[in-house]
This record gives structure tokens, C-alpha cells and sequence, in this order.
């Protein structure tokens, strides 16, 4: 696995190569890609366009770890494998081999299966054509040089890489705050079902709909693995760093990735995120709409259960009118928590201290 270190991510991801061509005007995403009458054998004669999937495993009370898959490559990397047998299962399920290992940050809840879902890929039949161990790639400025457990690559802010054998390139973004070393990591190209795109959430930077390798209906997006620095609706608590690190962390995310980003978080929090951003900004016809969508998509079934929807992913446009941690230089959060006329990060604490009490 190659891992450079490139200073282009300050500039950004939104140049033509990868961001995705916008919609036009505030209508359902139109198909484009391939005509409504292509046949299947067509489709099905034609190298699949793009052929990245992500899959969130639920894990532990309410943390989720991802499979990234390369369908092509039938190959994958586990995102936060905090229980390695639940990510070994879906990987089983979809009948790929999970050949490396990303960890966004220290806390046992993301990375305490490192180890051990190392140690069981090591032992797989599989193994024995695996030119080299599971690589696992982490961060390695966490508080104090406390390293990752099995970090086996250690990344600094704009590492960039690609998984050897697949189509996966990504890229790490250094987002301190809910710990020093958090690492939020963004892989381009990604196929995300058309039906999980919130169009009204996203208006006209919905994305354009294509076929994908099946036939079925998706977008190709930039992807946010973002951990415990983003949630949809919110953010982690600041365990190691400060309002002004955190302020700072997710005006990055912002400034570098496109609206049409999806977003996949290290929590199912999303619910009573909305609700604090409801009480933040109780006119809020945005928030509001979001709460009502994550409702319907969560459904009653319990955590686990194959019947429960996910919130994720949300997507960073969406995130910018309802989520009050990326809105703490709008008036009305200012207000909200007593500081107006406050700078940024002074909201930022306030609304952080509010948070942590709701
Ligand atoms: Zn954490």
C-alpha cells in the first residue's frame, strides 16, 4: 500500500476530476450516464463505471464501522472495526476479502478490534495467498504519541494512498478536537444508492443519478468517513481539544469537500442530534425536515436487527443548514447561546457545553 504525503488537500477536492457534476434546478435527480432504453445484457457488457460501495456495520451500543468494498476487486477495507467478527460477517455476506484496515482515532469504541480482526484475517484460508499482512492505517499524532492499537501505517494530515488491488484512493484530513490525532478519511468515487440521496435536503446540489454495475439507480460521490468529528446533526464531545481546534476542524471538512459528499459517521446519533438542533433553532424548517426524515428511515426495529435503517449517509450540504456545530456563525445560534456579536469559536464552547448537558 502506497502512502504519500500531498499538500493538495488544502486546496481542496472540488477541482474537475472529482467533483460531481451538478444537478440543475431544485427537481429529482436526473439519470444520466446511460439512456432510459439501454438494455441489461448492454449494461451488463459494459465495464462497470465505478464500483465502490460502502456497507455500515453496526457495532457495539450505537457505533458504526464501514466496509469500503471494490466489487470489481472484490476486496475491501474495514472502516473502525471495533467488533471484528460483526465486519468479518458482512464481509463474508458480500463475498469479499478485507485486505486493509482504517481507524479514524484512539477511543476503544473505533479501534479495540484492530488487533484481532488482523489476527483473524491472518488465520483465514484466504491468508495464503495474501502477498502481506492486513496493513492497519491510522493516525499517528494521537495525544502523547499514544499510538492506535495495531497501527501498522502511521498517517499524518493529506496522507493519501490507494489500496493495493483496488480502485480505493483516499486521502486524510487531521480533524483535532474530539481527540488530537482524529483522522477523518475521504475516498472519492463512491457508489451510494440513488434513494439515499435527500434531494429536498440538497436542492440543487443533488447529485445526478447514473446506472450503476447492476443496473440499479446510484451516485457517484466523494465519501466522508468522519469518526467522532462530524455526526449528522452534530459533533463529538472535545475530550482533548479545544472550541477554537474544533471550529477549525470542521470549517476544513467544509471548505474541502463539495456539498454532495456523503457522510458516514461513527454513531447512529442523528435523532437526538436533530433534536438539539431543534432546540437551537426551533424555526428551523430544515432541521425539522431532516428530523422527519430520520424518523422514517430508522424505523422501530432494535439496533442490530437487519430491519433497522440507518441515518447514514447524510450528506455535507444537508449538514450545513441543519447541523448548529457547522452553523455557530449564524445569528440565530449566536442567540441561542447568549453570545451575540460572539466570534466563532466562543459559540462554538457555548453550544459544545449546551450539547453535552441536553
Ligand atoms: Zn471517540
Amino acid at each position: 500500500m502506497a502512502v504519500a504525503f500531498l499538500p493538495t488537500l488544502a486546496r481542496g477536492l472540488r477541482h474537475p476530476l472529482t467533483a460531481p457534476p451538478r444537478a440543475v434546478g431544485r427537481c429529482a435527480p436526473r439519470l444520466v450516464g446511460a439512456p432510459a432504453t439501454v438494455s441489461r445484457r448492454r449494461l451488463a457488457a459494459t465495464p462497470p463505471r465505478m464500483a465502490l460501495r460502502v456497507t455500515p456495520v453496526p457495532t457495539l451500543s450505537d457505533n458504526y464501522a464501514y466496509l469500503i468494498t471494490d466489487t470489481v476487486a472484490r476486496k475491501a477495507v474495514a472502516v473502525d472495526p471495533a467488533q471484528p467478527a460483526r465486519v468479518l460477517a458482512a464481509a463474508a455476506a458480500a463475498g469479499v476479502a478485507i485486505t486493509e484496515v482504517w481507524c479514524t482515532h484512539r477511543h476503544p469504541d473505533h479501534s479495540a478490534g484492530n488487533e484481532a480482526l488482523v489476527a483473524a484475517l491472518a488465520r483465514a484460508p484466504a491468508a495464503a495467498d495474501a502477498a502481506a499482512a492486513v496493513a492497519v492505517v491510522a493516525s499517528g499524532v494521537e495525544r502523547d504519541g499514544i499510538p492506535v492499537p495495531g497501527t501498522t501505517v502511521s498517517i499524518r494530515d493529506g496522507a493519501a494512498g490507494r489500496v493495493a488491488g483496488t480502485a480505493i484512493g483516499w486521502e486524510a484530513i487531521h480533524t483535532p478536537g474530539h481527540t488530537d490525532g482524529h483522522m477523518c478519511f475521504v475516498v472519492r468515487d463512491v457508489s451510494v444508492p440513488a434513494a439515499a440521496v435527500d434531494v429536498d435536503g440538497l436542492g440543487a446540489d443533488a447529485p445526478p443519478v447514473t446506472v450503476g454495475e447492476g443496473g440499479e439507480a446510484v451516485v457517484v460521490v466523494p465519501a466522508l468517513f468522519s469518526g467522532d468529528a462530524l455526526f449528522l446533526g452534530g459533533c463529538g464531545r472535545l475530550f482533548d481539544g479545544t472550541p477554537a481546534q474544533a471550529l477549525a476542524s470542521l470549517d476544513r471538512l467544509v471548505a474541502a469537500l463539495p456539498p454532495a459528499t456523503a457522510v458516514f459517521c461513527g454513531h447512529e446519533y442523528t435523532e437526538t442530534n436533530l433534536r438539539f438542533a431543534a432546540a437551537v433553532e426551533p424555526r428551523s424548517a430544515a432541521v425539522a425536515a431532516a428530523a422527519d426524515r430520520v424518523r422514517a428511515v430508522l424505523g422501530d426495529a432494535p439496533w442490530g436487527d437487519a430491519r433497522r435503517g440507518t441515518s447514514v449517509p447524510g450528506w455535507m450540504g444537508v449538514e450545513a443548514g441543519v447541523n448548529p456545530f457547522l452553523r455557530v456563525r449564524e445569528p440565530t445560534v449566536a442567540a441561542a447561546v447568549g453570545k451575540e456579536g460572539g466570534d466563532a469559536a466562543t459559540v462554538m464552547g457555548a453550544l459544545r457545553r449546551w450539547k453535552d448537558r441536553f
